[in-house]
């Protein structure tokens, strides 16, 4: 495969940009090669700019649930455009995407704009400790909610502890309010809330992680933090930026049964435009400005381009039967993975659920963060390169999910089981070289 000019253009990036990406992980740094330069998108397909074609798991991480280039968004977005692109004044176009959004997740019963994943998550924990009149926060190790300051945090040492910053920048004051426990650890919650409970906000979480690659929680886990939550008297924030409208109409709250009182989103609600967006309960957002006395402002948020886009995607993901394909293709591409792993004697957990999978290159189950640690990355890697050759286009790292549309039909799918099959004996042969 030719990949001269993204090599040429990676070369000149990395003198203009740092790492020549605007996101880390998009340098391929945990997979090695340089990474490639995308010209266009097309249904399930990538091209690059040497000309050659991808079938693509990654689908920009999540908001192209119909594929690249869905011509009911292009025509959206086209249609807004030629309308203005910004006004920083309210238009129809923000009710109508409100109201989608809150007729497909009862929990939202108002719900405010913002333009990323990250501010979202910011400013939910700002509105729950207005809300609470408390300062502490627990995050989960191996959730990720953007780049905030207070949220880039690892656990010190101990099993649960206030976080220390994870980046050089953050001043430890900025997590000094940040509690960390394990994510699907039951007991560990319930020593966080027994020492803290009463001076906690909220729990940020992911319902399903798909930070540290896809892990599905026990059922116990989530009725823990509920009740927990519930006794305490903190918020419960459930970060569906992901998950939101991929694993289930109603996000991932609908498919586990979990009512939270805030939840994150983007990705999918602005249709591959940038968006993000917090809501829940009217008494708490209620407090958001001008109604109330949090401020939280943006100067581009619900933009008609991206709210346009946004109603585009979750309208077209409104069609009978929709997450039913979706669950079955997902279904369908980890259950032919897991085969031809095994077949290659190569030992795997491959995690699904509705709209996303993660291949583990570990034998045991994973649950928990540590479970995903086990994991064999270099194998990931070779695995990884050996699918690129092939055409497959996959997260360029063990811990993230693979992201599947309404795009990737059966006869795509079919494309990618093959190259599979050789990947995974690559991996294995391979194994011990380095
Ligand atoms: N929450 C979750 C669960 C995410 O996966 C991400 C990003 N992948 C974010 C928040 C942050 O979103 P953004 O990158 O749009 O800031």
């Amino acid at each position: 495969m030719n990949t001269d000019r993204s090599e040429a253009l990676y070369a000149q990036a990395c003198e203009l940009i740092p790492g020549g990406v605007d996101s880390p992980v998009r340098a391929f740094t945990a997979v090695g090669g340089a990474p490639r330069f995308i010209e266009r998108g097309e249904g399930a397909y990538l091209f690059d700019v040497d000309g050659n074609r991808y079938v693509d798991y990654v689908m920009s991480w999540g908001p192209l649930i119909h594929g690249h280039a869905f011509p009911p968004v292009l025509e959206a977005v086209s249609n807004a455009a030629a309308l203005g692109t910004t006004f920083g004044a309210p238009t129809p176009l923000e009710v109508e995407l409100a109201a989608l959004i809150t007729g497909a997740m009862p929990a939202i019963e108002m719900v405010r704009f913002v333009n990323s994943g990250t501010e979202a998550a910011m400013s939910a924990i700002r509105v729950a400790r207005a809300f609470t009149g408390r300062d502490l926060i627990v995050k989960f190790a191996g959730n990720y909610h953007g780049h905030a300051d207070m949220l880039l945090v690892s656990a010190g040492s101990g099993g649960l502890t206030f976080g220390v910053p994870s980046s050089p920048g953050v001043p430890a004051g900025a997590t000094a309010d940040t509690l960390i426990a394990p994510y699907n650890e039951t007991d560990a919650l319930e020593s966080t809330f027994d020492s803290h409970g009463e001076r906690i906000a909220a729990v940020i979480l992911e319902l399903v992680p798909g930070n540290m690659g896809v892990i599905g929680p026990f059922p116990e886990f989530l009725a823990a933090v509920r009740r927990l939550c519930d006794r305490s008297g903190a918020l419960l924030i459930a970060d569906e930026v992901i998950t939101g409208f991929r694993v289930a109409a109603g996000g991932a709250q609908q498919a586990l049964g979990l009512v939270p009182d805030l939840t994150v989103l983007g990705k999918i609600i602005g249709g591959g435009l940038p968006v993000g967006a917090y809501g829940g309960r009217r008494e708490i957002m209620r407090l958001v400005a001008p109604e109330g006395p949090v401020y939280q402002a943006g100067t581009l948020s619900g933009n008609p381009l991206a709210m346009a886009a946004g109603i585009a995607s979750l309208s077209a993901l409104r069609a009978p039967g929709f997450h039913e394909r979706l669950g079955d293709t997902t279904a369908r591409v980890a259950g032919g993975l897991r085969t031809l792993a095994a077949e290659a004697a190569v030992p795997v957990t491959v995690n699904h659920v509705t709209g996303m999978l993660t291949v583990f290159f570990t034998g045991k189950p994973v649950r928990t963060l540590a479970d995903a640690q086990s994991s064999d990355t270099r194998a990931f890697a070779r695995f990884h390169a050996a699918m690129l050759d092939r055409g497959c286009y996959l997260p360029p790292s063990q811990f993230e999910a693979w992201m599947i549309s309404s795009a990737h039909t059966d006869q795509i799918i079919d494309q990618t089981l093959p190259a599979a099959r050789e990947a995974f004996r690559h991996a294995a042969l391979d194994a011990g070289r380095d």
